[in-house]
């Protein structure tokens, strides 16, 4: 099976932080300033499949990276989704919006219809903050 996150990890995105276990990915979509992704790096689908260990090192990832997201881009709001259909290996999406959005915009950005645009000093910032 072939697997972005297990092969190319860094063909989804900007790589924004990577340690032994996690990888934090700016989306290359730009759906919303700040779509990041974390990933876990082992090939697993559900967090359910993580050690409780495991899963307190994935979770203290997503603060960090969550935290990093909303200060760098001043958003109030963060969406998380986790789906895995098109790439069923553990990795959870943050959209750091503005809690003024309704539903629908919200579903926009999720759906990848609108498009902010590409930021390379978003990505210095957040790369900095995450170090
Ligand atoms: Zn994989």
């Amino acid at each position: 099976m072939s697997c972005v996150f297990c092969n190319e990890p860094r063909s989804a995105g900007e790589v924004l932080f990577e340690d032994d276990r996690v990888l934090v990915i700016l989306h290359e979509d730009w759906a919303v300033r700040g779509h990041a992704m974390v990933v876990w790096k082992a090939h697993i689908e559900n967090v359910a499949d993580l050690t409780i260990d495991e899963y307190a090192h994935f979770a203290a990832a997503h603060h960090r990276a969550e935290r990093a997201l909303l200060d760098a881009t001043g958003a109030d709001r963060a969406i998380l989704l986790k789906l895995g259909i098109a790439t069923p290996h553990l990795h959870l999406h943050v959209y750091p919006v503005s809690a003024s959005l309704d539903r629908a915009a919200v579903m926009e950005i999720i759906d990848g219809r609108v498009r902010d645009a590409f930021d390379q000093a978003l990505i210095d910032e957040l790369r900095e903050r995450l170090a």
